[in-house]
């Protein structure tokens, strides 16, 4: 069995040790050392990364036949004396989130009575799964407030082994999991826990703690928070993207959701108003564009390109005009968002969709499709001269 150094000292991020074993771990070299201070994944909490005799350390692993840890290695390595270096910026975070999660779940416990089942520590988000649904958001406020209460109360956080059925008469939080010797992580005078994980040795330094998400899963609740440096950094992330969406509707941050609601019922007024013009331009055009249709063999054509034409009107147009007619349709719009429509009445002995590729490839462009009565391409930035070009040739 490998001598866990991080469990007398979470802190220490370099030691020596003598290899026991050259292995292999998923075809990846790998060693296992007397001592180690690299955390094995487990309880919930990640493996550690950094060197050994500067060879990076991909995983660490608990062998479970007999608790060795297997230190999986980018490339095999040699020596048998080894000074290894853990990643202390990756360490640290884990104690900080660690030990941020025993705050936490003691406190749901006091203020909500809610047990945590489970807890996972991620690259970016922390999580716990809690035995219960529904919780008030005073209840939640209450929660971060006693949390936080106890980071600023920077009390002790000490650890100490001790037998199972001594571990009965201490009052933890959850029974422990395993028999024999059992670690407990205390919280000075607010949580005892079994655990074997690394933790800070002052609530202090597990920085804020800040809930930032509720799940209703079944009949648990997942909790997503976030501590210390995470907390920080996505207060930081939050405040610039507040500011930014303030500063760009010119308003105080305070007044940022009265200001949507007023761009929201702003904006659904213009689309009512707009729509109510479109239905006014449609039938005044309509009559314009009738006068336009030109005779064919099998009924009509009519064929009409605007500068500029909001992007919605121009299916209705192509619609109405193609309704019930033995009529060939193009209609074409300009600028950013141009349209290029064909559409086939009844009785046109043609597939609109192969008129609509015949004009783009005059116009040396491709995508678009429909039906066989109606075919539409984006046409952004058409060039409508060369438009009416393509189409005498798609006719012609
Ligand atoms: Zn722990």
């Amino acid at each position: 069995m490998t001598e866990r150094l991080y469990w007398l000292d979470p802190y220490l991020q370099q030691f020596t040790a003598t290899v026991t074993a050259f292995t292999e771990h998923n075809g990846q070299p790998a060693v296992i050392l007397d001592r180690t201070a690299f955390y094995p994944t487990g309880g919930g909490q990640p493996d550690d990364r950094g060197t050994l005799n500067g060879i990076p350390v991909l995983e660490v692993v608990e062998r479970e036949a007999d608790g060795a840890i297997l230190h999986v290695l980018a490339r095999p390595l040699e020596a048998r004396e080894v000074e290894g270096r853990i990643d202390w910026e990756r360490r640290f975070d884990h104690m900080q989130q660690h030990t941020g999660q025993h705050i936490l779940s003691q406190a749901f416990l006091r203020i909500t009575g809610a047990q945590t089942v489970s807890f996972h520590l991620g690259e970016e988000l922390v999580t716990i799964d809690l035995d219960r649904v529904g919780f008030p958001p005073e209840a939640i406020e209450a929660v971060e407030e006693l949390a936080n209460r106890v980071v600023m109360e920077n009390r002790e956080v000490w650890t100490r082994f001790v037998e199972a059925e001594e571990a009965e008469g201490l009052g933890l939080r959850r029974p422990p999991k395993r028999e024999g010797r059992i670690r407990i992580v205390e919280v000075a005078d607010f949580d005892r826990s079994a655990c074997g994980g690394t933790h800070v040795r002052r609530t202090g330094e597990v920085g804020p703690i800040k809930i930032v998400k509720l799940e209703r899963r079944g009949n648990e609740t997942r909790v997503t928070f976030l501590c210390g440096g995470r907390a920080l950094r996505d207060y930081r992330r939050k405040h610039r993207l507040l500011l930014e969406s303030a500063g760009s509707l010119s308003v105080g941050e305070g007044m940022l959701p009265e200001a949507i609601r007023t761009l929201q019922a702003e904006l659904k007024e213009t689309r009512k108003a707009l729509g109510a013009l479109q239905e006014l331009y449609l039938e005044l055009a309509l009559p314009e564009l009738e006068r336009k249709v030109q005779p064919a063999p099998f009924g009509g054509v009519l064929i009409h390109l605007w500068p500029r034409l909001p992007s919605g009107l121009l299916p209705r147009l192509a619609r109405r005009l193609s309704e019930g007619r033995p009529r060939l349709v193009i209609l074409a719009s300009g600028g950013a968002d141009g349209l290029l429509i064909v559409a086939c009445g009844p009785g046109v002995p043609l597939d609109a969709r192969e008129v609509l590729q015949r004009i783009l490839r005059q116009l040396g462009r491709e995508g678009g499709g429909g039906r066989p009565d109606y075919a539409q391409a984006p046409l952004p930035h058409g060039d409508l001269q060369a438009l009416h070009r393509a189409l005498s040739e798609a006719m012609g």
